[in-house]
């Protein structure tokens, strides 16, 4: 249990509801036990490929603290980051990464590659699995309804080709 990663399951759950993939991410500053940064994935809504929850995060907090170092602070997130996102944790100096689900297509913390441990100028340490069932769930539930939506819509689309179909069968006969 960590109060971090239930805040970034919340900003997962936003962005799930605004049909985005659910991924939620937090920056904490570490000595103080403070939130300042928060993201939640707004791939599709911000049309912007860049727009993942951890860069959105990163970038609050590099606002909030008015500089592009983040040091004594930790970024939780509930998927596995991707080489992107692992790149600007490196870049922004976080001291430390908590992820909840491990991501076996883009996940580069420690699944597809470990990033983290290349030979970087900067190495943040790396806890994967936290809080990984209710991540893992978050994400299974909304593809599952994806699935479900995109059924449902072919078969309406071919109820309604059927339907027109019929309707130019009458024509002709008439
Ligand atoms: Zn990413």
């Amino acid at each position: 249990m960590s109060v971090y990663m239930e805040k970034a399951i919340e900003l997962a759950k936003e962005a799930g509801a605004e049909g985005e993939v659910p991924v939620g991410a937090v920056v904490v500053r570490r000595s103080a036990g403070e939130i300042i940064g928060v993201g939640r994935n707004r791939r599709e809504l911000a049309k912007n490929a860049l727009a993942h929850a951890e860069i959105e995060a990163i970038d609050d907090a590099c606002r909030r603290l008015g500089g592009w170092r983040l040091p004594d602070c930790a970024v939780y997130v509930t998927l596995e980051p991707c080489p992107m996102c692992c790149g600007a944790i490196i870049n922004a100096r976080i001291d430390e990464v908590f992820f909840g689900a491990y991501d076996p297509k883009s996940g580069s913390a420690v699944t597809v590659q470990r990033m983290f441990e290349l030979p970087y100028n900067y190495r943040p340490a790396v806890t994967g699995g936290l809080m990984e069932e209710e991540c893992s769930r978050l994400l299974s539930e909304f593809f599952r309804s994806l699935r479900e939506k995109k059924r449902r819509e072919k078969e309406i689309f071919a109820a309604e080709e059927k339907f027109s179909e019929k309707s130019l069968d009458k024509r002709i006969i008439l």
